[in-house]
């Protein structure tokens, strides 16, 4: 549409700040896989963690099988829709807060709910609670249905205390400022949300934002199918996150220096009972709050292409991964009629930032070379290959370098196999 695709140019030349738009690996892959005996210590001293010197009832059985029973019964109360049963193991002084995550999971509507004791980890005291009163790191394990394809991985740290003899919840922020904890809160901890439903898709929205919510399932559903026919991949469903909350938004989520206007953050599940193997299943997006509102198909279709290619590896260079997702977003806005405003756009890149292509934008180089204009540099080498080798060749070739180390002799063997190329001459290629 006119208006949406005015909105989309005046973000990328007009106001300078430009935002675009990045895979965001969660902080979650590099934490999930420390060990407790990792933690840090504080003192040269010989290392010691609270694992090598469990005190009063830090591992106390009966507590342990408590906790346990209370956090099953809080999973099987989300699912079957019983409030009571879920307030029934939280403190008073915490109800509204969990009443609210409560209603929250309900409307994202789950197809599986769990929660594991992180056993690795030794319970941590919180004398601000009581004598005794514990936080526990646990392993959140939440699949939407009709989007996740497995239950995600969301680190999460619940504090509980004895009153009476009973064990409760009684605070779920203590652990929130450790490092192997999430960065960025989810967004039902986040206040009363709405959730929009499409074909293959939901949409997190405020209560007062469904319209902006049916819009967006609109855009979608215009993206997805150019996604399917250049990724020839797709998820199971996607969920996007527009919330007005800038606490739903990264700081780190950053690209060139600029906020991203839209992430793919990485979804992973758990592989084993040690809970220190993950993969990548899948991606949620996640919307500046600022962009919310002018985030439409051409941007959706960016970071769809993300989602749909992540699940594959971390491997392929940023050239590609950038290069691709704008050439299936670039290919939408060519289909809808937008070639003029294209050509403008090749024309720049052409005199101003190709006469500087010397190497492909790996990382470092992406931003450092090309600063704001890597993403439309790298469309147009991607571009080049779709046009000159076909998008099954292109596809193949992004396929093995996910599934491979990030290395330059990997990517120099790749070029050669599937184009015959040396990126000597890809960049030769590209610039004429
Ligand atoms: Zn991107």
């Amino acid at each position: 549409m006119g208006g949406e695709f005015r909105a989309r140019r005046r973000v990328l030349w007009i106001a300078g700040a430009v935002v675009l738009a990045i895979v965001a690996a969660a902080a979650t892959w590099a934490v999930a896989v420390r060990r407790p005996d990792e933690r840090p210590v504080s003192s040269g001293s010989p290392v010691t963690t609270p694992a090598a010197t469990p005190s009063s009832d830090e591992g106390d059985p009966k507590m342990l099988a408590q906790v346990d029973a209370v956090l099953k019964a809080r999973a099987a109360a989300v699912l079957t829709g019983k409030l009571p049963q879920f307030l029934a193991h939280v403190d008073t002084k915490l109800r509204a807060r969990q009443q609210v995550q409560y209603t929250n999971l309900r409307k994202l509507g789950l197809r599986s709910l769990s929660y594991r004791r992180e056993a690795r980890w030794v319970p941590e005291p919180q004398a601000q609670h009581g004598k005794k009163a514990y936080a526990f790191r646990i392993m959140m394990l939440v699949q939407v249905a009709g989007i996740d394809p497995a239950p995600r991985y969301v680190p999460a740290g619940l504090t509980f205390a004895e009153r009476g003899g009973r064990w409760l919840l009684v605070d779920d922020d203590d652990l929130a400022a450790e490092a192997d904890r999430r960065n960025t809160p989810e967004p039902w901890d986040l206040g009363p949300f709405e959730v929009v439903r499409g074909k293959g898709i939901a949409v997190i929205v405020p209560p007062s934002e469904r319209a902006n919510g049916r819009r967006l399932v609109r855009e979608a559903a215009i993206a997805v199918p150019a996604v399917r026919t250049a990724t020839r991949r797709s998820q199971a469903g996607i969920l996007v996150i527009a919330l007005s909350n800038k606490r739903s938004f990264d700081p780190e989520w950053a690209t060139g220096g600029h906020p991203a206007a839209a992430v793919a953050a990485l979804n992973y599940t758990v592989l084993n009972a040690e809970a220190n193997q993950f993969k990548v299943t899948g991606s949620r997006i996640v919307i500046h709050p600022s962009e919310r509102r002018d985030t439409g198909r051409f941007l959706l279709a960016h970071e769809f292409t993300h989602a749909a290619m992540a699940p594959l590896g971390r491997g392929a260079p940023t050239w590609l991964v950038e290069g691709f997702a704008e050439y299936v977003e670039k290919k939408l806005t060519a289909d809808e009629g937008h070639r003029r405003w294209l050509a403008d756009q090749r024309r720049s890149l052409r005199r101003e930032a190709l006469p500087k292509l010397t190497v492909l934008p790996i990382d470092g180089v992406f931003h450092g070379d090309y600063d704001d204009q890597s993403y439309g540099v790298s469309w147009l080498i991607v571009e080049h290959l779709v046009t000159t080798y076909g998008l099954p060749r292109v596809n193949a070739f992004y396929t093995e370098l996910a599934k491979s180390p990030d290395d330059s002799d990997v990517r120099d063997r790749a070029l050669a196999k599937h184009f015959k190329l040396t990126e000597t001459a890809l960049v030769a290629a590209v610039k004429r």
